[in-house]
């Protein structure tokens, strides 16, 4: 039997990547997120060899066993739930923060990155369907927290993150995305200092093409790449 392996995904995923974006006429750069929980550093290493810069964990334990074995061969996302206490494990290794999602933790991540004397990159998340086991702000609080924010001087906020629902129902899915390019719309209207609008974090293995054409930079691939995760 023929061996699926992680550089064919990678390629039809890249195909997929550049369909989405010739559809869309698109010609800025899409960055791919490996999403690497429950996968070996082995894996990941093949991953890497196949052209893989970026990578994702949604545990903040998972994220510093794997900078300690991979260092500086690629680029660390923090893309799940973040305890505040556990923020200052990470907030001088990981290129972004995708899940700034309350003041509690803005105010721990300020603390942290001082200390490191950087500026965090986050990304503010939203939970555009109001989902009950989903964390992020409401998209009606957003402005109010940048606004709250705007207080702490070593955290910059580099753009938005969403995880749509699990659904096949394009049009739902079409409207989430298309209401993560309205806020960035309307935050980018306001100037504010520290806030730049470069990034949409949106689009996973069952939505990425539609997330691409609406407007994501980001998307954030776990299953299309890896396989079924076993937990
Ligand atoms: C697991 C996870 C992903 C990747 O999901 P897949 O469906 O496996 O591509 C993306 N984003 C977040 C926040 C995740 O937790």
């Amino acid at each position: 039997m023929l061996k699926i392996t992680i550089r064919d995904n990678l390629l039809f995923i890249n195909e997929r990547i550049e369909k989405a974006k010739i559809k869309s006429g698109r010609n800025d750069e899409i960055k791919l997120i490996a999403v690497t929980k429950t996968v070996d550093v082995e894996t990941i290493n093949e991953a890497i060899n196949a052209g893989i810069t970026d990578i994702g964990e949604n545990k903040v334990q998972e994220l510093e066993k794997k900078i300690a074995l991979l260092n500086d061969r690629v680029n660390y996302h923090m893309i799940g739930y973040l305890q505040s206490n556990k923020v200052k494990y990470i907030v001088n290794k990981v290129d972004l923060i995708h899940s700034l999602d309350r003041l509690s933790l803005a105010k721990e991540i300020d603390k942290r990155a001082k200390e490191h004397n950087i500026v965090a990159n986050t990304l503010l998340q939203i939970n555009v369907a109001e989902e009950e086991t989903k964390s992020g702000l409401k998209v009606c609080d957003v402005i109010p927290f940048i606004e709250e924010i705007q207080q702490f001087t070593n955290i910059g906020i580099r753009g938005l993150m969403t995880i749509a629902p699990l659904t096949d129902n394009e049009n739902l899915l079409r409207n989430v995305f298309k209401t993560m390019v309205n806020i960035k719309k309307d935050i980018n209207s306001r100037r504010y200092d520290n806030v730049s609008m470069n990034y949409l974090s949106m689009g996973m293995t069952n939505d990425f093409e539609i997330a691409i054409e609406e407007g994501a930079n980001l998307i954030r691939v776990g299953t299309g790449l890896f396989g079924k995760r076993n937990y």
